[in-house]
């Protein structure tokens, strides 16, 4: 079965439980919301249903909590939070395997408590939780998986380690990989690009990698060369409405890749949306140049800004142009 899975995702899940309200509190306050609702998230989990969505095989390597349920008379029955379950579910809704959803009891599936007020900003508080559980054993359960990938992608919002060790498995074999170092960490080892085919990140997170401020175009492509000098195969750096600038070693000059002028209603996930499609493209179309394929991504995370929501904006192949497939 895994021999048909073209799209890997080594990453995160979490659930993002949203409460918007006038205000976000202060300290020790409380006070009243008018809206809770229940998200999926976690950047691993939000590429892997972008690319589902557009038509790949997918799988997703990732850890979530379970708790023995101590009323079984065997001790052995396992009886698994309502958070871990309900993701569970909505991988298979999305037509993602869960064979390497693995399970512990040591901690809970992550988690994002996020406020959102009237005028769009947010308070987050991330608990990554049973994420940062994901290892070596694990990696190696899914191997078969990784290695007959047509693409593995990995962030940062698990274990570096362990985001590292998927990258060689999958470059030791012949698999290409994209790596979207989010949320970005200052001291990012550099053994990271070098495992890279596709480096693939934002204008903060390019700034925090690189101490170079990004403010235009000219910017990311300048900083865009940089992280290619550090040992990537190629660079993309996304900038919201202004598209993304693609650098590869075989170009001259960096490329602006303009997207298309769209009214935002929610911009949350445009950068996982982006990179799933990314990862869809790759799969699907390995002989496309990487600057066609950041066509065809700025286009579908566009799609996605249009809606609220995260994973619930993302759009699937039935619903873009034929042209894009
Ligand atoms: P987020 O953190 O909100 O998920 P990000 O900061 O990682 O996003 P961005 O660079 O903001 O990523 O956006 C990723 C891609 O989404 C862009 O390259 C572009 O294709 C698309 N996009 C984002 N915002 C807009 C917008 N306002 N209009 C059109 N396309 C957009």
């Amino acid at each position: 079965m895994s021999e048909d899975i073209s799209v890997v995702v080594v990453g995160s899940c979490m659930t993002d439980l949203v409460s918007q309200a006038p205000r976000l509190p202060k300290a020790g306050e409380t006070i009243h919301g008018h809206r809770f609702f229940i998200g999926f998230g976690g950047k691993g989990a939000n590429q892997c249903v972008q690319a589902a969505r557009l038509g790949a095989k997918t799988a997703m390597v990732c850890k979530k909590h379970s708790k023995r349920d101590h009323t079984s008379k065997t001790g052995g029955q396992v009886g698994r939070d309502v958070f871990g379950n309900d993701y569970i579910q909505n991988f298979k809704n999305n037509g993602i395997s869960t064979a390497y959803v693995e399970q512990t009891e040591n901690a809970a599936t992550g988690a994002a408590s996020i406020i959102v007020n009237d005028t769009g900003e947010n308070a987050i508080v991330i608990v990554a939780g049973a994420n940062m559980l994901l290892g070596q054993e694990e990696l190696q359960r899914a191997l078969t998986a990784i290695v007959n990938a047509k693409v593995l992608v990995c962030q940062l919002e698990i274990n570096p380690d362990t985001s590292l060790q998927a990258l060689r498995m999958a470059r030791e074999n012949h698999v290409k990989t994209i790596f979207n170092p989010a949320p970005a960490i200052v001291d990012l080892c550099s053994d990271f690009f070098k495992a890279s085919d596709v480096f693939c990140c934002n204008e903060s997170e390019a700034e925090l990698l690189t101490g170079m401020s990004v403010t235009s175009v000219e910017d990311a492509s300048q900083v865009g060369l940089e992280l290619l000098n550090k040992g990537c195969g190629s660079v993309i750096v996304t900038l919201g409405p202004q598209g993304c600038v693609v650098c590869q070693p075989t170009n001259a000059a960096p490329k602006h890749i303009p997207t298309t002028t769209v009214t935002a209603a929610d911009t949350t996930g445009a950068g996982d949306s982006f990179i799933g499609a990314l990862a869809f493209y790759m799969a699907h179309y390995p002989t496309m140049p990487l600057e066609e394929m950041a066509r065809r991504a700025n286009f579908v995370a566009a799609v996605s800004v249009q809606t609220v929501g995260t994973q619930t904006s993302f759009p699937f192949q039935k619903d873009l142009p034929t042209e894009l497939f």
